[in-house]
């Protein structure tokens, strides 16, 4: 095997960790009736081993930990920044790990604490959270901005070689987040970022997958969930460009559904602005987001062809009765009026760019 072009393994790699702490959600996984509780405390402590190990497998290795809590993200740790606090000396471990332990669990708790419990939980901030390691990997990534006389050659060493960020997830999908988090995988495929995402409680999360199979990342659904330092190490702890001589674990089936920009419902089958591209789930007159109007016939025609059913049950199986008719666009069967567009249907589709309303 010719590993000539096979990136060095000295390059040093930058990890960013998102950690979901939905108070509600750690309650639920912990509880015994689960077939393999994880409490809180416990997923900590995999996930500070494995921190551990990232920056003690290579020395230049860089690491940031974002923290996402009920209506707030922030960051938790990084290892660009000086921690001044200083640790009381422990003979028994290593004062580098023990910094990175002691800062993360003590800002976890400090934020924990703070959380007033006899309100209703906002729902938790991991597109925040996901949005602050994408400028986080930004900011590291440029040069450096003074010493411009200094020679070019300084600047290599700040950039980044396969920045990664790695999302632990245990809420469900949060369907008003689509949007945002459809702009941030655009920004991580501009900016090279891999992202990982592992599901550790709950449901699959469609928009997790989407993320990491369109970045060129793994998705990971946990199910045995008491053996989380081994998932992750197997799969997360290998830089991308070192993954592919190894067999990462890597998705079978993705879910490519969308959230439609009226309702941000998930939908299996959307109506597509032909000028903007915008998703709604049922025919409208006028678009939302580029207010193009269309026709009031190829709406009559739209309506009529939609399933008589609406979906029952969003878990069953997807209806089929008149999907194939539905899903012709409109424009192969009827000629728009001048001046306005189509409106076409279409199955669920990832690759639709999501278009942010509020900016027309
Ligand atoms: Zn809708
Ligand atoms: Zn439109």
């Amino acid at each position: 095997m010719d590993l000539s072009d096979a990136p060095q393994l000295s390059d040093a790699s930058h990890l960013s960790v998102v950690l979901d702490l939905s108070p509600t959600q750690w309650h639920l996984s912990g509880l015994l009736s689960n077939k393999y509780p994880l409490s809180l405390n416990s997923f900590l402590s995999h996930v500070l081993a494995f921190l551990n190990a990232h920056l003690a497998s290579q020395h230049e290795n860089t690491l940031a930990v974002f923290g996402a809590f009920p209506g707030k993200s922030l960051m938790l740790y990084s290892s660009t920044l000086h921690n001044p606090e200083l640790q009381s000396i422990d003979s028994n471990s290593y004062a580098p790990f023990k910094l990175v332990d002691s800062t993360i669990i003590n800002r976890i708790s400090d934020e924990l604490d703070a959380i007033d419990q006899s309100e209703e939980e906002a729902p938790c901030a991991l597109v925040g959270a996901l949005t602050k390691a994408l400028c986080y990997v930004n900011r590291i990534s440029l040069p450096p901005p003074s010493n411009s006389s200094t020679s070019p050659n300084t600047r290599d060493s700040t950039v980044l070689p396969d920045p990664r960020i790695l999302i632990l997830s245990v809420s469900p999908d949060l369907s008003t987040s689509y949007i945002p988090i459809m702009n941030s995988i655009f920004s991580a495929q501009k900016l090279k970022v891999t992202i990982d995402a592992c599901q550790v409680y709950g449901p699959d999360a469609v928009f997790l997958q989407q993320a990491a199979h369109l970045t060129g990342g793994s998705y990971l659904f946990l199910e045995r969930r008491d053996a989380l330092l081994q998932y992750l190490i197997m799969s997360f702890l290998s830089a991308p460009s070192i993954r592919q001589v190894l067999a990462v674990p890597t998705q079978d089936r993705i879910d490519f559904r969308a959230a439609c920009f009226c309702h941000k419902n998930i939908i299996d089958i959307g109506f597509v602005c032909s000028v903007c591209l915008s998703i709604f789930c049922q025919p409208v007159p006028v678009c939302s987001t580029c207010r193009t109007k269309f026709p009031i016939k190829t709406l009559q025609r739209l309506n009529a062809s939609r399933p008589n059913v609406p979906s029952l049950s969003k878990s069953g199986p997807p209806s089929v009765v008149g999907t194939p008719q539905s899903r012709t666009p409109a424009s192969t069967r009827n000629l728009p009026f001048p001046g306005e567009q189509p409106l076409s249907t279409t199955p669920g589709n990832g690759n639709t760019p999501a278009t942010n309303g509020s900016n027309h």
